[in-house]
């Protein structure tokens, strides 16, 4: 009762072929952390490599209930009408296979899931960011060799994933609500710096006036930052996913930071910036887990913690005996 064994090759022609199926499984192979998947999805990632890097990948971030996934389902079904095909990834590292995935559920974007151009896929489980991101960006590069030209990443707005969804996309797009004058408040100053365009959504339904005091609010913040490395000055754009408004002049900005970006060469600069960045994010992680993960560390660990319980050594000096004998 041996299941048949796809081979790499035959992985890599059907991806290349736009095969969604087949898609979805070299995704799960990445997800996998059985060593042998593992090794597989590392020869296809490898081989799709020359095939990938021609999407723009966008971020989209925002608390939840500010509209996620209804500005994903409204702006996706505005790009595939334009002939585009959208792969939407998510990045959630508090999700767990028992919890279910919250980013990315395809019940949430029910139209955009059965549009024949577009791919929804749940953020991964993990309880790491650094192995959800990882396995999210590595799924970028296998939506792309299958012909997916823009690539939307969607994460919560709270906590590090913003960070790391910003350090896998070329454009990031926050959303936010319009409140009663305080729009600020609450929100890191980290998120807008790193933001390309803060969407109001929800300007609708006699929210409109407070959503246009939001944007000269917004507009105002923005103005504050040095100017991007980009040369890109952030925008501030109102928007109604339930009523399918503003949504196509989202896209047209995108558009225009692209042909700018691509201009400039900072497309490629930044790509390649995200490149050294997650490599070396990537040795952080795994050098991390070698050292936790040893039995004699972990042993070692807890005499050294004992030590320290009883004051027999300090911080500094268990740390450097630990590593020292590594
Ligand atoms: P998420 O948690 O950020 O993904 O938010 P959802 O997309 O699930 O939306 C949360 C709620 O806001 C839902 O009830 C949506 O119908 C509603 N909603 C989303 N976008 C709009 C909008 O543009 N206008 C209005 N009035 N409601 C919206």
């Amino acid at each position: 009762n041996r299941r048949k064994i796809t081979s790499t090759e035959e992985f890599v022609t059907q991806i290349l072929a736009g095969n969604i199926p087949f898609l979805s499984r070299a995704i799960t192979l990445v997800e996998s952390t059985n060593p042998k998947h593992q090794e597989q999805a590392n020869e296809i990632l490898e081989a799709c490599l020359p095939h990938a890097n021609k999407s723009v990948r966008i971020g989209i971030t925002g608390v939840p209930g500010v509209g996620k996934s209804t500005f994903i389902e409204s702006f996706g079904k505005h790009l595939t009408s334009l002939g585009k095909k959208v792969a939407v990834l998510a990045v959630d590292p508090s999700s767990s296979v028992h919890k279910g995935s919250i980013l990315g559920d395809k019940t949430r974007m029910e139209e955009l899931v059965t549009d024949e151009n577009a791919f929804i896929r749940p953020s991964p489980s993990g309880t790491s960011l650094g192995g959800v991101a990882q396995k999210t960006r590595e799924s970028i590069i296998l939506c792309e060799a299958a012909g997916f030209d823009t690539i939307i990443i969607e994460t919560v707005g709270v906590g590090q994933s913003e960070t790391a969804v910003h350090s896998m996309t070329d454009f990031f797009l926050l959303l936010k609500l319009a409140g009663a004058g305080d729009e600020l408040q609450g929100i890191k100053r980290g998120i807008i710096e790193m933001a390309d365009a803060i969407v109001i959504n929800k300007a609708d339904s006699g929210n409109e006036k407070n959503a246009k005091i939001a944007k000269v609010e917004f507009n105002r913040a923005l103005h504050l930052y040095p100017p991007k490395e980009s040369g890109w000055q952030p925008k501030v754009l109102l928007a109604s996913a339930l009523h399918h408004q503003g949504v196509d002049a989202i896209y047209t900005m995108i558009d225009e930071y692209m042909n700018l970006v691509k201009k400039s060469g900072y497309f490629q600069q930044k790509r390649n910036e995200q490149n050294n960045y997650w490599l070396l994010e990537t040795i952080n992680q795994q050098l991390k887990n070698n050292f936790y993960n040893n039995p004699k560390i972990k042993e070692r660990l807890q005499q050294e913690v004992t030590k320290l319980e009883n004051g027999k050594t300090t911080p500094f000096t268990a740390a450097k005996r630990l590593l020292e004998n590594n």
